[in-house]
């Protein structure tokens, strides 16, 4: 029996609001953080849309704010966008009590938002921009602020919000609790924590493991000592690519024979400083390389869009590698195709770990052509239909993909769909047809306050010596 929410230490007059909304029994994200977050504790959540974040960041922030005197609210929401601060408000009203609750976010008149703000707000939900402006028109100030709840971080990150994250988090109170909630918690995300939670308590729902269904898989069978030629002529054909290596030695290999038969290459991996690190991922981003040479570690710093080909050189090691290399492509709603070289030898293991995705796709003679009718060049993906016999059947861990339609287009529905019920402004794809690349962490950060405790500052560098 999962704990209801009164075991797990929300006040009665929560739990009987919530109760009126017919919600009794909390999510798996709930149950994991409430405790932890009333308690007082930094909170570093992950789980996927529609989980239930609102409410387990909700629930303690409701049961735990102080009372705001006038231009000083004591809690914070940083939000992305208009649309998700508006629900989060909402949400927020429906079991609030006497707790203030309201929203800065641009686009609309600034009157009402200062009235609130002169009145006093103890909880303010707000998009960074707005909250920016108020606070230097002298209509906010953010120091009594103990509570602060960054929503949604990873799409904080892809609009370019960080920066201003940082600004206001800087101007909260140093005694304060962060609570941080994303679908991801890598790149810049991880950088957020590492600078401004102390401490935090990480839950994690859900499968982190990419969407790959959008992608065309192909395995094409290949002598070992014919793998650079081939992956030559599918980054001709695919534009942009990310190819996959088992080691570092092998990455530096590779991209110098590819380098030999024409391809623009940067290498990725572990034996590479900092800054070469950062220069390969900008110029792939850039298109001034076509492939990037990658390890398994180095390729969960790779958040380009646009990425017309993964090719795994060398067969991945098991299906969760499999997974989170391909979804290196189609992402963002486009589309994208994923080539495995396989060796005769490999046939074995590698059905086995097919099976454990869900894909059924044959082993072919190798076919170029293929990869020009299914990847997305210049950003553009390409609607037309894929051989029947190759199309991914959608990976287990997605069920909503598991009939996979036969053509590319019915195949991009579910993406489509998905997008549909959000207002435009919160589309991933919305502003992304541009190449987006996640900074990698600066390297000083001890101008920024927060929790610069060794501990999550060690786990951000932790790193297989190998790749
Ligand atoms: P997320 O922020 O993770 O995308 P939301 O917090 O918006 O998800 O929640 C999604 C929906 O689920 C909302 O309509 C919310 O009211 C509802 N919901 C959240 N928690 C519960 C629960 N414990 N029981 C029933 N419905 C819930
Ligand atoms: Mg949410």
């Amino acid at each position: 029996m999962p704990p209801t929410f009164a075991q797990l230490g929300a006040p009665d007059f929560i739990v009987s609001a919530l109760a009126q909304r017919g919600i009794n029994q909390p999510f798996a994200i709930q149950a994991a953080t409430v405790a932890d977050a009333l308690a007082g504790r930094d909170v570093c959540g992950r789980a996927p849309t529609g989980s239930g974040k609102t409410l387990a960041f909700g629930i303690p922030l409701v049961a735990s704010v102080g009372s705001a005197q006038p231009h000083k609210p004591r809690a914070l929401v940083l939000a992305p966008t208009r649309e998700l601060a508006d629900q989060i408000m909402t949400e927020l009203r429906t079991f609030a009590g006497k707790r203030r609750v309201s929203v800065a976010y641009g686009g609309v008149g600034y009157g009402g938002q200062i009235g609130s703000l002169r009145r006093g707000v103890d909880i303010l939900v707000a998009c960074p921009g707005r909250l920016e402006d108020l606070i230097e028109q002298g209509h906010v100030n953010l120091s009594a602020v103990d509570k602060v709840v960054i929503d949604e971080a990873d799409r904080m990150a892809d609009m370019g919000f960080i920066p201003a994250v940082r600004r206001l988090l800087d101007q909260t109170s140093t005694k304060r609790q962060t609570m941080l909630f994303s679908a991801t918690l890598d790149g810049d995300v991880a950088t957020l924590t590492r600078d401004y939670q102390s401490d935090p308590v990480r839950h994690e729902v859900g499968d982190e493991i990419p969407d790959v269904s959008a992608a065309d898989h192909v395995f094409w069978s290949v002598a070992r000592t014919d793998r650079t030629d081939v992956c030559a002529e599918a980054i001709d054909a695919a534009g942009s690519t990310v190819v996959f290596c088992r080691t570092r030695h092998g990455c530096d290999r590779v991209a110098r024979q590819l380098h030999s038969r024409g391809i623009r290459t940067a290498a990725l991996h572990g034996g590479r400083s900092q800054s070469q690190r950062t220069r390969a991922l900008a110029e792939f981003a850039a298109g001034k390389v076509q492939a990037l040479v990658a390890t398994d570690v180095a390729a969960r710093g790779i958040h380009v869009e646009g990425v017309g080909a993964v090719v795994h050189y060398d067969v991945a090691a098991d299906h969760k590698t499999y997974l989170h290399r391909s979804g290196r492509t189609a992402r963002a709603g486009l589309g994208g195709v994923v080539v495995s070289l396989v060796q005769p030898e490999q046939v074995k293991e590698l059905k086995s770990m097919q099976r454990k995705m869900g894909l059924q796709q044959p082993i072919t003679e190798v076919d170029v052509a293929a990869i020009r009718t299914a990847a997305p060049r210049n950003g553009s993906a390409s609607a037309r239909g894929f051989a029947t016999d190759s199309s991914p059947r959608g990976s287990k861990t997605h069920n909503a993909n598991a009939d996979a339609p036969q053509s590319r287009s019915e195949r991009r529905k579910p993406s489509a769909d998905a997008n549909r019920q959000r207002p435009d402004s919160q589309r991933p794809g919305s502003q992304s047809r541009r190449r987006t690349l996640e900074r990698p962490a600066a390297k000083n950060q001890s101008r920024h306050r927060g929790s610069n405790n060794n501990r999550s500052r060690s786990k951000g560098h932790q790193r297989s010596p190998q790749r």
